[in-house]
């Protein structure tokens, strides 16, 4: 590519750091300000304007415009920033974004596929530009974050957590493809939305969505190989289950509700351990929810106790699990259903409200992942800070307006003794006393970008439940003492790319000695190797690489 469509191509695109020489030979030269400018300052003028706004969905429209016109420099503003600009691109601010997609809508990104292109699936993506892509993340939008059914409004989040690849797991950008399936939304609302984009129908569940799933994966392995990642997101409770069932053996792919938010959830009790120093066997959970991060989450804990040493059912005995129609106890007369029956028990007694079940189970972790609000109500929190020296509460609902309580909430009413984490951002709480605690953000994003990493450079075939015990771990172990006294159970965002690779660096030495690598050789240092792999933000030069051969005769001798 040469002159103007070299500058419209973000992935190309250096905006005003083209030098004078590549003006000059790209055919640009005239087509920008004269000015030469490094991308220090490119980036500079973008966080002066992102300073200035107040509103997060200005800066998310904002932010999404330079990835539209300058990738690097997207993602070098991004990266520099990311403590403050991931709850714009990711969670809450995504969310958002989601639910306004059709009015904030500019410039198509991610490809969709919907059910009237059933049998025309592969020649969809060869419209996709790029030839070598080696993760995917799709969702169908029927479960949004804690939003719902946002059909293909919810193009959003496999964008956000492709974003998410780059700027913390050092995946170039163009091995990136984000996927919205569409057969159609059960969303009144967006049902008569002019302004809606996907098709004006209620969900397609007949065995037509199954055929249309079945033939996205055969596509993307055709066209991509079979090591090609596959991250399932944001799909509705039973398909998620189902899906992973049907393709975990067959193809690498994850659920990252289930399983990333699983491996999370695990860290921050693993860290809480490590603060109130009681073995993960002594724990009894009960969960506020019983779909797919809750179960995801109850099944890694069980894995987790049953490594130290407890028998897989008494494990299981230690967690508890209240949903819409309260606790999951056997003879229920709402039933349960097959995916639930290990954490089903025998009814401890008269429960007829979440503090109830507080209060008879005693438990020593709660874990919100209902998205349904605020439901860790203050008796709730008082209760757990009656019940323990050191109450875990984990609020994992997003967005922020769905979680189960607020850290200011949960530390207030603890005096301060809870450990608080939370699927999206909460500020730090001062408390009366003058103590200010920093809650953690249990949120998967600390997971996907480094097991994905790790995945995909060591051409993993299937991914076991193990690999995520193993991130979990290494997750936990990388909270320094002095961050755990902050009150903090995950590392600081800002640090989020160095902790992702970390954890990238113990996967690949893991799956490698597991035998469940496929790249051959291996690489014999694995942190080098990882590190030397990680795409950055600075420019590529497009001069010819030009030379001289030193001390060469043209003249016959
Ligand atoms: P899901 O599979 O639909 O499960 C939701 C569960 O909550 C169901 O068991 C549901 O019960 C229950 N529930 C709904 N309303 C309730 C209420 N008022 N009281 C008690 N239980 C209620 O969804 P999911 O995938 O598990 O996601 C749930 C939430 O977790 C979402 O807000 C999502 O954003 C969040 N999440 C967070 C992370 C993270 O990294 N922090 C990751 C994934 C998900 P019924 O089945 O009876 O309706
Ligand atoms: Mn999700």
């Amino acid at each position: 590519e040469k002159g103007k469509p070299l500058m419209l191509n973000p992935r190309t695109n250096k905006g005003m750091a083209f030098t004078l020489q590549e003006r000059q030979i790209l055919g640009i030269q005239g087509l920008l300000p004269p000015k030469i400018e490094t991308q220090d300052i490119q980036a500079m003028r973008f966080q002066k304007n992102l300073k200035k706004m107040t509103d997060p969905l200005e800066k998310y429209i904002y932010l999404m415009g330079i990835q539209e016109r300058n990738e690097r420099l997207f993602y070098r503003v991004l990266m520099e920033d990311i403590e403050a600009l991931m709850p714009i691109v990711y969670t809450p601010t995504v969310g958002l974004a989601c639910t306004q997609y059709g009015h904030i809508f500019r410039r198509p990104k991610g490809l969709f596929i919907s059910i009237m292109d059933r049998g025309h699936v592969r020649s969809i993506l060869d419209n996709w530009p790029e030839t070598n892509v080696a993760a995917v993340v799709v969702t169908d939008g029927e479960r949004i974050l804690g939003l719902g059914d946002l059909g293909v409004y919810g193009m959003g989040i496999p964008v956000g957590k492709l974003c998410l690849y780059t700027a913390c797991g050092g995946i170039r950008p163009e091995k990136c493809l984000p996927v919205c399936i569409d057969v159609g939304t059960d969303n009144e609302s967006l049902l008569k939305d002019p302004l809606y984009m996907g098709l004006y129908q209620k969900r397609d569940r007949s065995q037509l969505y199954d055929d249309l799933i079945d033939e996205f994966m055969e596509a993307i392995v055709d066209k991509y190989g079979q090591g090609t990642l596959i991250q399932f997101e944001d799909f509705g409770n039973h398909n998620a289950f189902r899906f992973l069932k049907k393709y975990r053996e067959k193809y690498c792919t994850f659920n990252d509700d289930i399983q990333g938010t699983a491996s999370v959830a695990l860290a921050g009790l693993l860290a809480a351990q490590r603060a109130i120093g009681k073995p993960i066997t002594e724990h009894r959970v009960l969960f506020l929810g019983a779909g797919e991060a809750a179960l995801g989450i109850a099944n890694l804990i069980t894995m987790a106790m049953t490594e130290s040493g407890m028998s897989q059912t008494e494990a299981r005995k230690r967690i508890w699990m209240y949903d819409k129609h309260g606790l999951l106890v056997q003879d229920r007369a709402q039933g349960t259903d097959s995916n639930q029956e290990a954490f089903v028990h025998p009814s401890p007694g008269e429960v007829s409200s979440f503090l109830d079940a507080v209060n008879v189970i005693k438990p020593t972790a709660i874990i919100g992942v209902a998205g349904a609000g605020r439901l860790f109500t203050h008796d709730v929190i008082k209760a757990m800070g009656a019940l323990n020296d050191r109450p875990i509460i984990f609020a994992l609902s997003n967005p922020t307006t769905k979680a189960e309580c607020s850290a200011e909430d949960a530390y207030m009413l603890t005096e301060g003794r809870c450990l608080f984490a939370s699927g999206s951002p909460f500020d730090p709480v001062t408390l009366p006393n003058g103590r200010v605690l920093t809650p953690g953000q249990g949120n998967n994003a600390y997971i996907f970008p480094g097991v994905a990493l790790a995945v995909i450079l060591s051409g993993v075939r299937h991914i076991s439940d193990t690999v995520f015990l193993e991130a979990a771990k290494t997750l936990a172990e990388q909270l320094t003492e002095e961050e755990m006294n902050q009150g903090r159970l995950y590392p600081p965002l800002s640090n989020i790319r160095e902790v992702s690779v970390r954890m990238a660096i113990k996967v690949v030495e893991y799956v490698y000695a597991k035998g469940m690598a496929f790249r051959y050789p291996e690489p014999l240092d694995k942190e080098k190797f990882v590190r030397s792999t990680m795409w950055h933000t600075n420019y590529d030069c497009f001069l010819p690489d030009t030379y001289d051969w030193p001390g060469v005769s043209y003249m016959p001798l």
